[in-house]
């Protein structure tokens, strides 16, 4: 057995990351007088939420009518009908209340001429449940929305005195015998020191697994650490298969550009020069969802109208707007597009690609963002002390495909209703957990180990080989060959796992060990991906297989379970929860009203 010294801190609650999800969670915790902490391995404004340039979703009808039964419809339809209704409703519901929150907090929105929030028109947001025109319903900081929240939630978070241990790795939960979460482990990436945090209630919000691809948005750091704790304990992920690849990445860097400047009036052409999106979807164009742009770039590249000397990439066109309003509301993509792509957005267009931008899966969690373990008996069954937020969890609001900007909404509306529930549920006076030593002892063996690994194969080498294997196997199109070869090749690299060779051994910023831990989280995440994307014999929002074109109600409307032992996955399925928590009689929409049809634009 390993034996590292180790510092004990107790609290009521612990938080796990400090992005938009984690620092609304710590708030709400602190505020509710909870003794609360928050661990993260960046600072906490270096989040990737800090990148998120569009804006977030709330009807507060600033800028036209709109209702948040319009919202909820869209965030349905969006879904591909493989949203949980309840948690849907209140994500739409509770939207324009955390979005005034943040104002009071004191977040720098964007105003109209009248003083109101500013709000832009974003893909898949309309009015009159899907059959009126598109809705300005994306409130806006210019275009550094993510970074105004972060700033703002973590200044409001240190006046709640919540607690910080930052530049510190969460390695693995402590679990008691039965069940019952207890705590995290963390290793303090500058000095090397080892630290058991005891709590009566973790909360996961450790952002996405962009990295298991080779061509993301996000930044290095998400790396779904907490999918790869929650697998590591025995309990399972939700609908990994489900990756949203954004259209407009810039050609060859994978930066952002925001949905924002199609929002703003951009628009996407092909090598002739047409307005491609009018052809396949004449009411929405250019701010049709996601999945379905990113599609139709890719149809016309494959059909020989890229651009480009390798005819590879599209072309967003924005140089045809004013100067002044680029300047106002897209200030921040502007000069991403001068340094990424050498290009001046008054004058030229940028070249774009579709690439790897949100997971819509994660660790699955009801509308409070209690972590749930299903059984074919119970398939709501909760996981006591344990709660995701954020791209970690998958409540699931966006199921097979998400909105833009409903992530931030996702992030404040799910953050602030686990810290109400923690508060309901954690008994303030009762004594902390008797921590079980075999479970903190197991986590010290497993860091021990990887700190020694001796074996042939270094980190860096397998991680491209993932991402290249994911990039090539789970992408934007899938077939049954793709799939199949996807799934060969994915558990011949994760069982390479056992065979790495760490070189570093010390404990002080070892950037070597860092990233082998974070190398074993990326792979249970990308291993699920590609194993549910395989078993999934339909089309269904961002997972479009080409053997299987349309989506399949009677069989696959089911939120896939996997639970990831080393190289295997073990799938099951979890039925999608249907029912709306509002009846019609009290001001909500019926379940007929949000019964699955085709989706068009
Ligand atoms: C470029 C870009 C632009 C986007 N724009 C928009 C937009 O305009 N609107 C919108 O709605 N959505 C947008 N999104 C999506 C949205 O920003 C993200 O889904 C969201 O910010 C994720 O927030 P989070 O709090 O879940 O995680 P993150 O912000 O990723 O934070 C994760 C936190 O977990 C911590 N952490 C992780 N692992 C560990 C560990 N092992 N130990 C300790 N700490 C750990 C990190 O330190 C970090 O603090 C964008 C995404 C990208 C990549």
């Amino acid at each position: 057995m390993a034996a590292y010294e180790y510092e004990t801190h107790t609290y009521d609650a612990i938080v796990v990351g400090a992005g938009g999800a984690g620092l609304r969670a710590t708030l709400g915790l602190a505020e509710q007088g909870l003794r609360t902490a928050c661990i993260t391995k960046v600072f906490p404004t270096r989040s990737h939420t800090v990148a998120a340039q569009g804006g977030i979703a709330a009807s507060l009808g600033n800028m036209g009518p709109d209702s948040w039964q319009w919202h909820m419809y869209d965030t349905v339809k969006g879904s591909d009908w493989l949203g949980d209704t309840d948690a849907m409703e209140y994500l739409a519901r509770e939207a324009p209340k955390a979005v005034y929150e943040l104002e009071h907090y004191g977040v720098p929105f964007s105003r109209t001429e009248e003083g109101k929030i500013y709000q832009r028109p974003f893909g898949g947001h309309t009015t009159e449940f899907g059959e009126g025109p598109p809705v300005q319903r994306t409130c806006a900081a210019a275009d550094r929305t993510g970074h105004a929240i972060l700033h703002t939630l973590y200044g409001q978070s240190l006046k709640q005195q919540a607690e910080f241990y930052i530049e510190y790795f969460a390695l693995d939960l402590i679990m008691s015998e039965d069940g019952v979460c207890q705590g995290v482990i963390a290793w303090k990436l500058d000095d090397g020191t080892m630290h058991v945090f005891n709590a009566k209630m973790v909360v996961l919000a450790t952002g996405g697994y962009g990295r298991a691809y080779f061509s993301a948005t996000s930044a290095h750091t998400c790396t779904g650490d907490g999918g790869g704790m929650v697998a590591r304990q025995g309990l399972p992920l939700q609908d990994m298969e489900f990756v949203q690849f954004h259209p407009t990445g810039i050609y060859g860097a994978g930066c952002l550009i925001t949905e924002g400047a199609r929002g703003e009036g951009g628009y996407l052409t092909n090598s002739e020069g047409e307005r491609f999106m009018e052809r396949y979807a004449p009411n929405y164009k250019d701010l049709a969802p996601r999945d379905y742009v990113s599609r139709c770039m890719t149809m016309e590249i494959r059909e020989g109208r890229g651009v480009g000397s390798g005819g590879d990439h599209i072309h967003l066109n924005l140089n045809h707007l004013p100067a002044e309003a680029l300047a106002e509301r897209l200030p921040g993509i502007s000069e991403s597009a001068r340094i990424f792509a050498g290009v001046d957005v008054t004058k030229e267009p940028i070249p774009v690609l579709p690439t790897v931008h949100y997971n819509m899966g994660g660790i699955p969690t009801n509308y409070y963002g209690e972590v749930l373990s299903p059984t074919k008996e119970d398939p709501n069954r909760v996981v006591p002390g344990l709660m995701a937020v954020g791209e970690a969890g998958c409540a699931s609001v966006h199921g097979a495909n998400r909105l833009g900007s409903n992530s931030l909404i996702d992030l404040v509306v799910f953050g602030r209703a686990a810290a109400i529930r923690a508060g309901d549920v954690v008994d303030r006076e009762s004594a902390n957990p008797t921590l079980n030593q075999a479970s903190v002892d197991q986590c010290f063996d497993r860091f021990d180990g990887l700190r020694h690994a001796n074996g042939t194969v270094p980190t860096a080498e397998l991680r491209l080989e993932m991402q290249k294997a994911m990039q090539a196997d789970a992408a934007v199109f899938r077939t049954d060959k793709t799939l199949a070869e996807g799934v060969k090749k994915m558990t011949a690299i994760a069982g390479k796992m056992d065979d790495l060779k760490v070189t570093d051994r010390s404990l002080v910023w070892n950037s070597d060990l860092m990233e082998t831990l974070e190398l074993t989280n990326l792979m249970p995440n990308a291993l699920a991906t590609i194993v549910g994307a395989e078993a999934r014999k339909e089309s269904r929002g961002a997972h479009a297989h080409e053997d299987y074109a349309t989506r399949d109600d009677e069989n696959w409307r089911v939120h896939t379970i996997s639970h990831i032992d080393g190289d295997k996955v073990e799938l099951s399925y979890r039925p999608v929860i249907t029912a709306p928590l509002t009846s019609e009689k009290d001001g909500g929409i019926s379940e007929k009203k949000i019964a699955p049809k085709e989706r068009t634009f």
